[in-house]
Formats: C-alpha cells, structure tokens, sequence
C-alpha cells in the first residue's frame, strides 16, 4: 500500500499498486466519519483530481442534518470543491489546478441541449449523488473539470461555487441603479450577493438580518441592516428588488406586503416542500416572483473571473480565518450551523490532518 503523496505512481502504477486514499464520509445523521479506500479508477471520459479545498454549503447543512429531500447518508458531500488534476493527459496535464462543476445534466433533455443543466430534472450532482470532494482523490468528468491560473486561490477560490449561484440570481433580476436591493438573510449567499450586486450595479444594498454575528459582519461590510422589514429604510423611491435568501416563508410573505411594493422578488434560497403564497398580494401592483435555480457552466465561468482579480478581497472577507481538516468536518459543520465564528463561509483544508 502507498500513500497518497506518492502521486507519481498514479499515472503509471495506479493499476497495479494498490493506493489507499482517505475520505470523510457523512456516515449517518450529524456524523462524519474518516475512512479508508482505493482510489477510484477513472472511466473513459473522467480525469482524478486531488482535492484541496471543499466549502461547507447551506445544502451540505440539510444532508447533514437529514433534512435535505433528497440526498441522506451516507454521503461523501463537497461540490464546493478545489484541487489539482492528478492524472494528467492531453486534455489537462497533472498537476493544473481545477475548479469542479458539479452539475451532471443527462445530456439529451431540451435543457441540457441549451447548456441549461441546473433546471435539467434528471441531473446530478457530484459531492452529492456522486462522491464529492471530502474525499482526497476524485473521478470527475472532463466537461466538468474548469481550469483555474497558476495564481488562483485554491482557498478562497472556493467561493466560485456560491458566487456563480448569485450571478445567476442577479441575471433573472431586471435592476437598475436606482433601486434599492434588499437581502433576506445575511449568510453565505446573501452576503456574496450583497457584495456582487453593489459592485456590479452601485446600488444601495440592505438586510434584513437577526442573528448577531452575521449583523455584525454585513455591518462590517458597509451594509445597512434591519432586523424586520417593517423597519426599511430605503433610499428611493423606486419599487425595490428583494432577494429571499433564507428559505423563510412567513419572511418571503412579508416581503409580498411590503409597501412601496416590490418590483420583483427573486428566490436563491431552497424551500424544500410546497407553501401557500397570497396569489392575491402580486396583482394590484404587478409584483414579479422569479425561482433561481443554481447556475450554468458560464455563470460559474464568470465567477472564477472575477475572483482571479483583485476582486477576491471583497468576497474573501466572508471566508472564516482558520480552515479545518478533513477529520474535523463535524466541527466544520458545527460551527457554522451554530454560528460560532465571525464569518460565516467554513473551509475543509483536504492536506490538514494526513
Ligand atoms: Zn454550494
Ligand atoms: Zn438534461
């Protein structure tokens, strides 16, 4: 058995040697657990990335919990995930750093025809379907394999993931720069689209917010922040535009009666059963309510552009200081179910803890 440092095998030995790779697998609810096994062997159209870096998601906090639909243990998870191509061919040479895609569309619906794959209703997902990148070696295909500069942040650079999921929320909105933006929820995603939406449009962006920690970080941010709707103090008098970050009905409904009355309300949070809207509160003044559904190859495209800029400072500062190892995933999950740290993006660091 070799370890897995000795990454030179792999291309020529690694079916003849048996190479023994570690992963953390979600074993049951709320429990992670360090395991052992081969390393996969790609088929045909995969290449083997070495993972490095894996963000903890919203959705990772539902499997965990064994409130997610669809995804239960056990479960390798990680679709925020980094790393350097192990096996290097014409295609990608070893060692180039990767970013993952981890939507697989089937590849035959009229979606996955128009590069749509994140509303394709037979996709799936790597990190959840497929194992993800809490383990240290994965087979990933090449169309979803993106390649980063030598000079990305394989850390920080995690954020292509969610960044994509908020620029492709921000497409769906019809914004423009005299309106007020108001986010529900100051958490990964509603703090990247604050940042996102201010940069990219100049407008005044607001939350709505209770938790202090997460307060004190999107007022750190140069944000205004109410803890109720009610409160708002917008800046114009256009019809704002909210975007429903937490997955709260009661929230998304008082948005409905907000007066002035949205222009638009667009969902990037993840309701996972079905609820009863007042249909009746969108007609007298024509209020838009639009689903946003992950992104496509191009928004996550446009996300690892902006964070290989100096860019990368403004969304950095959501990502907590100390990363985790892979046999502290739990805690990893912990801390950021109980909002432990000031910031709020949790990092598993897959060279941490060999
Ligand atoms: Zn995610
Ligand atoms: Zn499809």
């Amino acid at each position: 058995m070799l370890p897995l440092h000795n990454h030179n095998y792999v291309s020529t030995l690694f079916t003849e040697v048996l190479i023994i790779i570690s992963f953390a697998e979600l074993e049951n609810v709320e429990k992670f657990a360090v395991k052992q096994k081969e390393i996969p062997i790609p088929k045909p159209n995969e290449v083997l990335v070495s993972t490095k870096f894996v963000g903890v998601c919203g959705s990772d906090l539902h499997v965990y919990l064994g409130s997610h639909p669809k995804v239960k243990p056990p479960a390798i998870l990680g679709h925020e995930c980094t790393g350097v191509i192990l096996n290097g061919n014409h295609h990608f040479p070893a060692n180039v750093p990767v970013a993952i895609n981890p939507l697989i569309g089937c590849g035959t619906c009229e979606h996955c025809q128009m590069d749509q794959t994140n509303i394709c209703l037979s996709r799936t997902v790597i990190g959840f379907q497929k194992e993800g990148g809490l383990s240290q070696v994965i087979a990933v295909p090449r169309e979803n394999i993106l390649p980063l500069s030598k000079d990305f942040s394989l850390r920080t650079g995690i954020l292509y993931e969610p960044l994509g999921v908020v620029i492709h929320a921000a497409k769906l909105a019809n914004l423009n720069s005299h309106q007020d933006v108001i986010i529900t929820g100051a958490g990964t995603i509603g703090l990247l689209t604050g940042i996102y939406i201010r940069d990219k449009f100049n407008v005044n962006v607001s939350f709505i917010e209770i938790n202090q920690k997460r307060i004190d970080l999107a007022l750190s941010l140069g944000f205004s922040v109410y803890t109720k709707v009610e409160d708002l103090i917008l800046c114009s008098n256009h019809r704002p535009i909210f975007f429903e970050c937490t997955g709260n009905i009661e929230l998304l409904k008082s948005l409905l009666s907000y007066k002035p009355a949205a222009a638009e309300i667009i969902i990037v949070s993840t309701f996972h059963k079905e609820h009863e809207i007042p249909v009746f509160s969108l007609l007298p003044y024509e209020i838009s309510v639009k689903g946003s559904q992950m992104y496509t190859k191009q928004d996550l495209k446009q996300a690892i552009d902006i964070l290989s800029t100096k860019k990368r400072s403004l969304y950095e500062a959501i990502v907590m200081e100390d990363d985790y190892g892979y046999h502290e995933v739990n805690d990893a999950y912990e801390s950021t179910i109980k909002n432990t740290q000031a910031r709020v993006k949790a990092i598993i660091n897959m060279s941490k803890g060999e």
